[in-house]
Formats: structure tokens, sequence, C-alpha cells
């Protein structure tokens, strides 16, 4: 997989857009303005009707064919819209040259036509390998037949034998990890509690030869369908480490096209990460969660956070060609799953973080582009200049002035083919500070500014092309050269 430091991505939703159906409208008329601040790329949310219908964010898939055309789960458009307005959005954003990345969620169906009578053994909650009752029966929601849908595009059906397990016995109305009885979790999967095969909803068994022609019809119709770009995997750590080096690998040839991909693989260390992709024949990027962590801890604490190490145990350190960089998402918001939501003063320093530097591909959060309505939470301030900046200005040699616990800094040479590019960044989690950081002799004499307006004095770089940049107490300047200064800010 080749490097692609030019691209930036938008995550294009938050967990609590409205409920109104008009998100892939919304996302088309944003299309123009998208391409305008600089985004090459966005990941939308799953399409696909949710258990929850209308109210589902689509994490709860029940019925991957019905992407907004059936009337199943009390309507027929998803959260986000109809079919044809997904269609329409997607040929919208595509003819704004942004690229349009699919939402996969092959780890679990949720919201069953039927129950089934199925032996299963009840496992320890907290050690998968454990089985703590004998084989017995149990009634799992397990028949998936999509009545509303008739047929329409495929007559598979699920059943039992196309899952590993449950977590609920309809005849005890008991909850608990249910293994049916001759299945076994798969074995290359996260370690945490012993086997994490098993997340939520009806789990795939990825070693089921029906199972895996299923996706790979799915995956054909969908791309047919729908003319994506990529995919953002979802809960990778939860399916078998081999099944999308096949499936994605399959796509690409028979489509013969390049579909970019990016899993997520939730884990705050490095280490199970690198396993992942190496055991997956890196056919995938990763999000690079151990830097969102890392930002996590910085933004806490209270500027005691040893800015040297911001980026030390992270993706962008050790396979920095297969990361994905991010500050927040759709989970780490305030309310859901994963809560670690980024402080407010942290998140210029943070998208400066991913944006300005030559190493990992960054994906902007639609919530802090945007706001969070839902929990009062303003956007972000100055991304979009941030975004701009990395399109005309963030070219060149790096070099690294990480010489100081509170304020550390760096810059860009710039590159002759883009004409106002180069820059300095400075950040401080602590006191405000200086530093002498050198653009490149090249820019001799120019005068550069700070973008974000924190600063206000212009710097004029001495005779070596270097200077003596400044920053305020737990804030992010971030100097350019006054000509792309305009450019940016318009
Ligand atoms: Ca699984
Ligand atoms: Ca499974």
């Amino acid at each position: 997989m080749s490097k692609k430091t030019n691209m930036t991505i938008l995550q294009g939703f938050e967990w609590y857009l409205p409920e109104d159906g008009n998100h892939w409208n919304l996302l088309a008329e944003k299309a123009k303005e998208l391409h305008k601040m600089g985004i090459t790329g966005i990941w939308l949310p799953p399409a696909y009707k949710g258990t929850g219908g209308i109210h589902d964010v689509g994490y709860g898939v029940y019925d991957m064919y019905d992407i907004g055309e059936f009337n199943q789960k009390g309507s027929i458009a998803t959260k986000y819209g109809t079919k044809e307005e997904y269609l329409h959005a997607i040929k919208a954003l595509q003819a704004a040259q942004i690229k349009v990345y699919a939402d996969i969620v092959f780890n679990h169906r949720m919201g069953a036509d039927d129950l089934e009578e199925v032996s299963a053994c009840l496992d320890a909650g907290d050690n998968r390998n454990n089985q703590i009752s004998d084989a017995h029966p149990i009634l799992a929601w397990t028949k998936y037949t999509f009545p509303g849908r008739g047929g329409i595009y495929s007559d598979f059906t699920w059943n039992s034998s196309h899952f590993d397990g449950v977590d609920w016995d309809d005849r005890e109305k008991r909850n608990g990890v249910f293994l049916f009885e001759g299945k076994n979790w798969e074995s290359d999967v996260d370690k945490e509690l012993g086997n994490y095969d098993y997340l939520m909803g009806a789990d795939l068994d990825m070693t089921n030869q029906e199972v895996i022609d299923e996706l790979d019809r799915w995956g054909k119709w969908y791309l047919e369908q729908t003319n994506i770009d990529g995919f953002r995997l979802d809960a990778v750590k939860h399916i078998s480490f081999r099944f999308y080096l096949h499936w994605l690998t399959k796509l690409r040839k028979e489509s013969g096209k390049e579909l970019f991909s990016v899993a997520e693989y939730w884990n705050p260390e490095a280490a199970p990460l690198c396993e992942y992709l190496d055991a997956s024949g890196h056919v995938t990027n990763l999000f690079d969660v151990p830097l969102h962590f890392n930002f996590y801890k910085a933004s806490s604490s209270g500027g005691n956070f040893d800015m040297r190490t911001i980026s030390s145990g992270t993706l962008i350190d050790s396979r920095p060609d297969y990361a994905v960089t991010f500050v927040d998402n759709h989970d780490t918001q305030p309310g859901q799953a994963l809560e670690s939501f980024i402080q407010t003063w942290f998140k210029p320093l943070a998208y400066a973080f991913i944006l300005l530097r030559n190493t990992g591909i960054p994906c902007i959060f639609y919530g802090d582009l945007y706001g969070i309505p839902h929990d009062n939470i303003q956007p972000v301030k100055g991304l979009p200049e941030l975004i701009k900046a990395r399109n005309i200005c963030a070219y060149g040699t790096q070099t690294d002035y990480f010489d100081h616990e509170n304020v550390i800094g760096w810059t860009r040479s710039g590159s002759s083919a883009m004409p106002n590019s180069g820059m300095a960044v400075i950040m401080s989690d602590g006191a405000s500070g200086n530093k002498y950081m050198c653009v490149g002799a090249e820019h001799a004499g120019e005068t550069f500014v700070d973008l974000l307006g924190n600063h206000q004095e212009p710097i004029v770089l001495n005779e070596a092309g270097c200077g003596d940049f400044k920053v305020n107490g737990g804030s992010v300047s971030v100097y350019v050269p006054i000509a792309a200064y305009s450019q940016i800010i318009k």
C-alpha cells in the first residue's frame, strides 16, 4: 500500500444527528464546500436498515440489502434517508472529487424475524473460553427471513447455523453469552475476556462457508449498487483476523478498484494493532487508537503531560504507512460506549498534530467540524483553517523540536510545487513559551503569521530561514507565509 499524505478524511456523522432522514441530502448539499475546505474522502455511517429502524445509528444491522428501500423495522428510510437519497449523495460527493467510504458491519446481526431452538452453553462473562453450563436448549433470535423485502436482490436467509452465539435466551428471558453447541468462537480474534469474538447480537460464524459466500455476494452487490470507493470496517477485533484479507482481496480483484480501507481495532496499545496488520496481510489501514488516548491523557492532565511523548506507543510511530489518525469519533463523544472525549482546549493542538505532520491519514470528526447540538458542543475553533493549511502549506521536510516537556514544535520546509507552502507549528500544554525553529533557507526574509490568530505579531525569518516563534499557554500557533494566510482566511 502506498503512502497517501495528501488525503484528508471526514467522518461524515456523529452519534446524535437528528432522526429526520435528511442526512444524505445534507451531505450532498455540503459536497462542494467540503471539497473547497480540502476534504478528499468521507466515511459515511452504515447505510442499511438496523433493528432500530429510523432511530438506529446503523450498527444494529438487520438487513444489509435494505439501504432505505423497503418498509422494514417501521420505515422505508433509515435515520439518514432513502436509498435514492443515499445514491444521490454518493454521486454528489464524488462529483466534488470526494471519495466515499462505506461503513461495513459484519460482526453481528440484530432484530431477527423469528426464534429458533438451539442447544447452547453459557459462557462466563469475563472468560469466554470458560463454559459454565452444559449444553441445553435455548430460544435464540437467529432466523432472518426479511419478509418486508420479499427476496428482492437476494433470497439468502439466515439461521442459527450461520452464527456462533447470542446474548439472550428467550425461553428463560435471560441475558448471557451463549455459545451454540458444535461451534467455537473464532480463534484469531482479540484476546480480551479470553476470546473477544462475541460483541453483541447474533455473532457471525466466519468459519461457515455459506456465511463467507454470502458476504462475498453482498460485497459485490453493494459495490454495483453504490459505486462506493472504499470502506471503514467496524469492530475488526471481534472478527477472524483472516476474514478481511479474503473479503477485501477478492473484491479488489473482481472490481479492479483500489478500494481504500480503514479498520476500527479498538485498543489503546499499538502491539495488538500491529498484530492485526500482520495477521490480516496488511490488507487495510487502522485507526490510530493509541494516539487518540495520548491526546486524551494530555488534554486531561492539566498541563502535566510530557508533550515530547505525544506520539509514543502509537501506530504513527510503529506503522506510519497504515495509520489513520483521529481526535474523536462517534464512540468517544460524550454519552457513548467508549467515551473519552478530548477536552476543548486541547482540540486545536490535537488537530494541528494530525493535520500538519507528514505521517498518518487524518480523519476529522463531524462533531468537531460542525459541533454536537445534542450536548451543546461548539465546532472546534480554527478547524476549517487547519484543514486548508494542510493542503496549502504542509509539504516538504519536517523538522521536529520535541525538546521541552510543555512546548513542542515542528516546521515544514514547503515544496517548490506549492508556491505558498511551508510552516512552523508550536504548541504548549502548559505555560506560554517560544522556540527558535528553522523553516529553511529558501524562506529567508519571508513574513510568517499565525493562522489561528492566537499570536498577532508577524515573524520575519532571518537569513537562515529561522525565527523565534511564540505560543500562548495551553494553546497552539500555526505560522504560515503571509500569502498563504490570505489564501486561507477569505
Ligand atoms: Ca464476532
Ligand atoms: Ca464468530
